[in-house]
C-alpha cells in the first residue's frame, strides 16, 4: 500500500472540521469540532457525500433513536467517501479508496446474528456522522461493513446502499412468488425500494400513494399498477378489486410507520397472505387488529427493521446494476447548512456535499 498522505488527496484534513451535531429535539447545530483520528482498527473518510432520511426526520424532531448515542450526537447515518487516514490493524481497505461504508456492524456471535436477524443484534455497533468533513469509522464496522466502491458508482449513490438494503432486508423476508399480487403502502424511500424488490422478483405490485410524484416514481421502479393511499372503506375496496378475485393481496408491505396505515395493510391481505410493517412507529403508537381474521384467515404478521451485512452487499450490487434508476430517488444537492430545514419541509432525499466550498490541499 503506498502511503499517500490526506493532503495530496486534496482534502482539508486540520485540525478541525465542520460538523452537524444534534443537541435535543428540534436542536441540530452546525459546529466546529476536531477532526477525527483513527484509533485502532478504525479508518477515517472525508466524506463525499451524505444523504438525507426521513429517518433523520424523525430523529430531529424525537431527538432520540436506537442509532443515536448519548446527545449531544454526531448527525446522519448515509454517506459515502474516501478514506484519508487508516489505523493501525484495519485492514482490507487503503488510504485514497473510495468506500461503501454502512451506518452499523452487529456482533456476529450474539442469539440473533447467529440467527440471521443481525438487524436485532444487542451488540450492534451504529454509526451517525455523515453530516461532517470528515468521520471516523468504528473497527466493528470497518472489519464488517465497509466495501471498497465499485469503480464508477457516484458516492451519492453509494450513499444509497443502507437505505435500500432496508427495503431490501424486508423485500427478502416476504414470500411473495412471482405473479402474486403485492400491496406497498407508501412511496417513500422504503416503498420505492420495496417495489423494485418485489417487480424484479416478478410480482404485481401495487404501490398506493397522495403523491402523484412518489406514483410517478414507482412507475419506473417496476410498479403494476399505483394508486391513492387508500383513507376509508371505499378507498380499501378500491384497492381490493385491484387484488386477484378482489380477496387482497398475498403479502402487504405498510412502509410508513404509521398505526393506521399497518391497520389498512391488513384489511388489503387475502386469507393465507402475510403482512410486512416496514416503517418506524412512535414509542406510543397502539395497533388494532381484527383478532378473528388473523386467526381464521391464517393472516401472517411480520416486521422488519434495519438491514444485514448481505442485504448491504446485494443493495450495493442491485444500484451498481441501474445506477439511472436509483439516481432517480435522489433531490437536489445541498450544504451543512441546509440540512435542518431540509428535514422538516420533507420532500425528496438530498444530498448533502459537507465540503461544499473545497478548499483544496492545504
Ligand atoms: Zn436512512
Ligand atoms: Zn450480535
Amino acid at each position: 500500500m503506498k502511503d499517500v498522505g490526506p493532503r495530496a488527496l486534496g482534502h482539508r484534513y486540520g485540525p478541525s472540521m465542520r460538523a452537524l451535531i444534534l443537541y435535543g429535539p428540534g436542536d441540530l447545530r452546525l459546529a466546529e469540532i476536531p477532526t477525527p483520528e483513527p484509533g485502532q482498527g478504525e479508518i477515517v473518510v472525508a466524506v463525499d457525500a451524505a444523504l438525507t432520511c426521513a429517518t433523520d426526520a424523525k430523529m430531529l424532531s424525537r431527538g432520540t433513536h436506537p442509532s443515536l448515542g448519548p446527545l449531544p450526537a454526531p448527525f446522519g447515518h448515509e454517506g459515502a467517501g474516501t478514506v484519508v487516514a487508516i489505523g493501525h490493524g484495519a485492514h482490507g481497505i487503503s488510504v485514497g479508496d473510495a468506500a461503501v461504508i454502512a451506518n452499523s456492524a452487529p456482533c456476529g456471535r450474539c442469539e440473533w446474528c447467529v440467527r440471521g436477524r443481525e438487524g436485532l443484534c444487542e451488540q450492534i455497533t451504529y454509526l451517525t456522522g455523515m453530516f461532517a468533513e470528515f468521520i471516523r469509522v468504528p473497527a466493528a464496522i470497518v472489519a464488517h461493513n465497509v466495501m471498497v466502491r465499485p469503480p464508477d458508482l457516484a458516492p451519492e449513490l453509494a450513499a444509497l446502499a443502507e437505505p435500500v438494503a432496508c427495503g431490501v432486508r424486508a423485500a427478502t423476508r416476504s414470500a411473495a412468488r412471482a405473479g402474486e399480487s403485492v400491496v406497498v403502502l407508501g412511496g417513500g424511500l422504503q416503498g420505492q425500494v420495496l417495489c423494485a424488490v418485489l417487480a424484479r422478483r416478478g410480482c404485481q405490485v401495487i404501490l398506493c400513494d397522495p403523491h402523484l410524484e412518489h406514483r410517478a416514481s414507482a412507475r419506473r421502479m417496476g410498479a403494476w399498477r399505483v394508486d391513492d393511499a387508500p383513507r376509508d372503506a371505499a378507498g380499501l375496496a378500491r384497492v381490493l378489486a385491484q387484488t386477484p378475485g378482489g380477496r387482497g393481496a398475498h403479502a402487504t408491505f405498510a412502509a410508513v410507520g404509521d398505526a393506521r396505515v399497518w391497520e389498512s395493510a391488513v384489511a388489503l391481505t387475502r386469507p393465507g397472505g402475510e403482512v410486512n410493517f416496514h416503517g418506524g412507529p412512535a414509542p406510543d403508537d397502539v395497533l388494532r387488529l381484527p383478532a378473528s381474521r388473523l386467526h381464521y384467515e391464517e393472516i401472517t404478521l411480520q416486521a422488519s427493521y434495519h438491514h444485514t451485512p448481505t442485504a448491504i452487499r446485494q443493495a450495493v450490487a442491485m444500484i451498481a446494476d441501474e445506477p439511472e434508476l436509483f439516481a432517480s430517488l435522489l433531490g437536489p444537492e445541498i450544504g451543512l447548512e441546509e440540512v435542518a430545514d431540509a428535514l422538516v419541509s420533507g420532500g425528496p432525499k438530498r444530498i448533502v456535499r459537507p465540503r461544499h466550498a473545497p478548499t483544496g490541499p492545504a
